[in-house]
């Protein structure tokens, strides 16, 4: 998927966070993002996602050539376009399963790792495909539950309720890995993840782009360690609300050594 954001200024609550940020991210691509806290990273991820809390002021969001600034979220995720967010919310009573299998019905279809594999052998990815059944999407879940060392019984569990840190992460991954969105945005995937949690995670994220080859993922992170074990087509730095330095993987690892001071931000 193909995306493009143009001077998006964006604010909440009569207050100004986004002030110009420019960004393109072409279809298969790894785009980093990086920033002090307060940069406005998690709002640039709740803007592409469509959450009301915040109002374009100016500017555009397109999806492969497509203006979907007023879009509502659900009209976005049908087009493919995932959140995982900072601080998932607890939904007390419903389980893993459900919210999941929701969310992949509310999509136009959902295709099985097998029938993945063969559409990526044949055709690149292109081909519509058939949807699937429930046991399929059954043992998928628990196939992606398994790569992630979640337990069987995750699945059959209440969302988020009582997951630690590192079960709330990893369950934000298992959505992406169910849904095979279009395009990815991790908001601080790794944070409060040990070295452990991160490559598993960093794994998963390797093994869902080989399966959605076409699929563009954006990384929003405070630290660069997790690009130790991704490796990301581009990396930028936000700043007070703007997109202030973009660069290849070397930039992080500058920043990782000299913090962000040295951007004189
Ligand atoms: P980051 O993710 O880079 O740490 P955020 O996007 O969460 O930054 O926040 C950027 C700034 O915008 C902060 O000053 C934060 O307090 C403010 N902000 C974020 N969301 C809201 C909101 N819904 N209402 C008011 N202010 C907000
Ligand atoms: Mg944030």
């Amino acid at each position: 998927m193909n995306l493009q954001i143009k001077n998006l200024k964006v604010k909440a609550q009569e207050k100004e966070i986004l002030k110009g940020v420019d960004l393109v991210v072409g279809a298969g691509q790894v785009h980093v993002v990086m920033g002090p806290n307060g940069s406005g990273k998690s709002t640039l991820a709740n803007v592409i996602a469509g959450n009301p809390m915040y109002t374009i002021v100016d500017g555009r969001l397109t999806i492969d050539g497509k203006n979907i600034n007023k879009l509502t979220p659900d009209k976005r995720a049908k087009l493919g376009i995932f959140l995982g967010f900072q601080n998932p919310i607890e939904i007390p009573g419903v389980s893993v399963f459900n919210v999941i299998r929701k969310a992949t019905s509310n999509k136009q279809s959902f295709s099985s790792n097998k029938q993945k594999a063969i559409r990526n052998k044949k055709t690149n990815g292109q081909l519509p495909v058939a949807s699937g059944s429930v046991s399929a999407f059954r043992q998928d879940l628990l196939e992606y539950a398994a790569s992630l060392k979640l337990s069987p019984d995750h699945i059959s569990r209440s969302f988020n309720e009582g997951f630690s840190g590192g079960e709330k992460k990893r369950n934000e991954i298992l959505q992406m890995l169910a849904l095979s969105p279009k395009l990815v945005i991790l908001d601080e995937i790794d944070s409060g993840l040990d070295v452990d949690g991160l490559k598993l995670v960093a794994q998963a994220i390797k093994k869902f782009s080989t399966l959605n080859p076409k699929s563009s993922i954006i990384l929003i992170t405070h630290y660069a360690r997790i690009l130790k074990y991704i490796k990301a087509d581009f990396v930028h730095v936000m700043a007070d609300g703007k997109i202030v330095k973009s660069g290849k993987q070397k930039l992080a690892s500058e920043i990782e050594e000299k913090g962000y001071q040295f951007l004189s931000v």
